[in-house]
């Protein structure tokens, strides 16, 4: 703001061509500067970008045997990965959002869309929601109990919190 005030001052000097640069010049410039210094912070900050992936969660500790790593037993349920299409491996945390993936081995090794982002410097994928892809359909994926009517996002140990009874998972196409 400054600097454009003094520049139009200028006006009342004599006048060389580099001097009468239109007024808006030096804001739009800044301008400028400040947009590339965003988008190279955003580039540096993957964690805050959302994506959807596509591909397919699969167990690391199977994967690692190929390289004589033998995952301690217990920890094999909690070390997934989603491999992308592109071949790629990003190992995932378990959130609210990845739950059932770690809960439910019939979401494993089949087709996936998933809705995430990067953290830890974009080295792990943290899943918002995922839909199972059916002839490239996304469906919905939850647990429900007929008898109570009861639905979940995640079956928990597979048994209705009320009634006892089976959690039945289900995948509802999304509506196009
Ligand atoms: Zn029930």
């Amino acid at each position: 703001m400054g600097l454009a005030l003094s520049h139009a001052n200028s006006r009342n000097q004599p006048a060389s061509t580099s001097s009468r640069a239109p007024w808006f010049v030096l804001p739009l410039l800044f301008a400028a500067i400040l947009g590339l210094e965003v988008a190279v912070w955003s580039a540096a900050k993957p964690s805050t970008a959302t994506l959807t992936l596509e591909g397919q969660v699969v167990k690391l500790a199977e994967l690692l045997k190929a390289d004589d790593v033998q995952v301690d037993a217990d920890a094999v349920p909690f070390v997934l990965a989603l491999r992308t299409q592109d071949g790629k491996l990003l190992p995932i945390v378990k959130t609210l959002g990845s739950r059932a993936l770690f809960q439910d081995g019939r979401l494993l090794n089949r087709p996936l869309q998933v809705r995430g982002r990067l953290a830890a410097g974009g080295s792990v994928l943290v899943i918002d929601r995922f839909y199972t892809l059916k002839n490239g359909v996304p469906h919905e994926v939850y647990y429900w109990c007929e008898t109570c009517a009861i639905r979940r996002d995640y079956p928990e140990k597979g048994v209705c919190e009320c009634c006892g009874g089976p959690m039945e998972l289900r995948e509802v196409p999304l509506p196009r």
